[in-house]
């Protein structure tokens, strides 16, 4: 992979927008599974999976991918983004080898096992092995995992790196790395962790990203580390999901959102519910709060112990559990179809998460709610994201269980 800059044959895209990329205007969307040329065993898998029809954005970019370019895939969240990962990936194994050809790297755990449970059902007939490689969890289990051989692993960037350096991930057969919620791991947090394991792979490498957000301090450093790449992209004004009906409530004081949101419990009840808050403290706080007042709600946040952060998330994706109090470690990602409202009892620290946290909601097509609680001096900050996606956030109606 040339690290040219110059080397790129870019047309503008985005009037307002100085970097500019090719762009997939020219390519035919694909309306079905079989006009990409997905393999047969691959293909069962789909439509096993329930997977009829590909989505606008997988009609758009799973043929450049698996005819092995850069990529730069964004669209709003819910819309089969990190499924196209899976099924780009599956496409692209060569099952006869053992070796490690696919690496994906997501930004939180949970989201990487949940890649990796879709590849496993996708390429079910095709006897894929997936790995996910994930801090918290057993390195003997890694390196026995590894050692027996897989086509995919699905990681986070520090366990994936500490896996390679030990040489039980061996890179040399890696054709394809992708970033899931790329903007997140091209961030102060995960950049460098991002290059470690990038400097280990083989010099072509395919890079694909994949986000429902790229500000463009983003795109700009990605011609450091892709060639000539092909950006498929969903305009910043078609982000904030269709959907997802979006309101506020005005507290004036921070005590004041505990009572509304225990006003809201029947509401947060119909289905599931995702309750964000800003710090792993106030997530405890609120969850004892809650139990004290006989409400049922479950917690997760990173200070958990592995073990506990991966039964919460069985017992909320199996519909056990229906209330989950969180910070933005579930911003990103998780898929789980029965969320139908989200609630930011804190207004979050960044635009981009407001929209990752509300688009828990609302997947692929289904209806969502999202209420913010907005104390006075959040009214700016609320606003700022109103304008920023061209949306519309009003008070919250007295019916606001009826639109769920
Ligand atoms: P994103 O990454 O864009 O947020 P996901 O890949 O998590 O979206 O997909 C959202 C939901 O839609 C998941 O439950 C997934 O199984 C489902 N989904 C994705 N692609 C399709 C498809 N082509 N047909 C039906 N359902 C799909």
């Amino acid at each position: 992979m040339a690290k040219d800059a110059g080397k790129r044959t870019a047309t503008s895209y985005d009037a307002d927008e100085k970097i500019s990329f090719e762009t997939s205007e020219g390519i035919e969307p694909r309306a079905t599974f079989d006009a990409m040329g997905i393999r047969e065993d691959l293909l069962r898998g789909l439509y096993s999976y329930g997977f009829e029809k590909p989505s606008a954005i997988q009609q758009r970019a799973v043929v450049p991918i698996i005819s092995g370019r850069d990529v730069i895939a964004q669209a709003q969240s819910g819309t089969g983004k990190t499924s196209m990962i899976s099924l780009a990936l599956c496409q692209m194994l060569d099952t006869t080898s053992r070796e490690v050809q696919g690496l994906v790297l997501s930004p939180t755990r949970e989201l990487a096992v949940q890649t990796e449970k879709t590849a496993l059902s996708l390429g079910n007939f095709m006897n894929v092995q997936v790995h996910a490689c994930i801090g918290g969890r057993s390195i003997g289990d890694d390196i026995r995992k590894l050692d027996y051989g897989c086509h995919i692993v699905s990681g986070t960037p520090g366990r994936v790196f500490d896996m390679i350096k030990r040489r039980n991930l061996r890179t040399r057969g890696i054709k394809i790395l992708v970033l899931d919620e790329a903007d997140e791991m091209l961030n102060k947090g995960f950049k460098e962790q991002i290059y470690d394991v990038y400097r280990y792979l083989p010099p072509e490498t395919q890079v694909v990203l994949v986000s429902a957000t790229l500000p463009n301090e983003v795109l700009e450093m990605t011609s450091k580390f892709m060639t000539d790449p092909m950006r498929i992209l969903v305009k910043r004004d078609e982000l904030t999901l269709e959907g997802i009906k979006q309101f506020f409530v005005a507290v004036e004081r921070e005590e004041w959102k505990f009572d509304t949101l225990c006003d809201l419990y029947d509401t947060l009840t119909i289905t599931q519910a995702v309750i964000f808050c800003n710090t792993k403290k106030k997530v405890d706080w609120l969850t004892e709060k809650m139990r004290q007042n006989n409400f049922t709600v479950s917690a997760m946040h990173g200070d958990m112990p592995q073990k506990e952060r991966e039964e919460i998330m069985n017992e909320f994706r199996g519909g056990t559990t229906r209330v989950l109090i969180t910070t933005d470690v579930w911003a990103r990602g998780i898929d789980v179809q029965q969320v139908s409202l989200v609630i930011n009892y804190d207004l979050p620290g960044n635009r981009e998460n407001y929209i990752h946290r509300i688009g828990r909601s609302g997947r692929y097509g289904r209806k969502g709610v999202a209420i913010n609680f907005v104390k006075a001096d959040d009214v700016r900050a609320l606003r700022d994201i109103e304008q920023y996606y061209s949306t519309q956030i009003d008070e919250m109606p007295m019916n606001v269980a009826d639109l769920i």
